[in-house]
């Protein structure tokens, strides 16, 4: 396999995927970012659900995002509401709605369809390189990571069971363990 093949197997890739964001987006009067945003939303913890970690994310400017989570907001998708520790803090919350389109669309998961037809191994061998290599290109491009949090330098396990984040002090859920977070940090980045 040539090495420069692979670049371009990316892009074609992130074509295919694009394409279909497209599609889907326009199915439903919205723009792909607005679905970008959803999906945000919906991977993210209590400590990322703020328009400024939307933004970096997405990589995208804070005026997109604003405009977008204005759009989502106005059509029953998302809810503000105000930090509860700072008003000034916007925090993003999906609705049903949100939940419901987002379902849908992930019956349409082209990526999820080409992946269930690898074997378990290659599937798992695949992702893991994936990973790795968006891993590498963000350290390469110095940005932040959205690890999911059990991978996160932060994460404490203080007993059996039982899970804390090591900036907040504050007590982390099973679930909250598998969420992306925008405070989040490798060990050894
Ligand atoms: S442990 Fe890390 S990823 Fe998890 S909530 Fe704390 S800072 Fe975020």
């Amino acid at each position: 396999m040539n090495k420069a093949d692979l670049p371009d197997q990316i892009r074609q890739l992130c074509g295919v995927l694009n394409a279909l964001n497209r599609r889907l987006a326009a199915e439903h009067d919205l723009q792909p970012v607005h679905l970008d945003v959803l999906r945000y939303l919906a991977r993210c913890n209590r400590y990322s659900n703020t328009p400024a970690a939307i933004s970096q994310y997405l990589q995208t400017t804070k005026g997109t995002v604003s405009q977008s989570i204005n759009l989502l907001e106005r059509n029953g998708f998302v809810v503000k509401l105000a930090d509860a520790n700072d008003r000034r803090v916007v925090r993003l919350k999906l609705l049903n709605k949100g939940t419901r389109l987002l379902k849908a669309l992930d019956e349409n998961n082209v990526v999820e369809q080409a992946a269930d037809r690898l074997d378990s191994s290659s599937r798992n061998s695949f992702q893991k390189t994936v990973a790795e290599l968006l891993r590498a290109a963000q350290q390469i491009n110095e940005h932040r990571p959205f690890g999911q949090c059990h991978t996160c330098r932060f994460f404490l396990r203080p007993s059996k069971g039982k899970y804390q984040c090591g900036v907040t002090g504050e007590s982390l859920s099973e679930a909250d363990s598998e969420l992306i977070c925008v405070e989040h940090e490798y060990s050894h980045s």
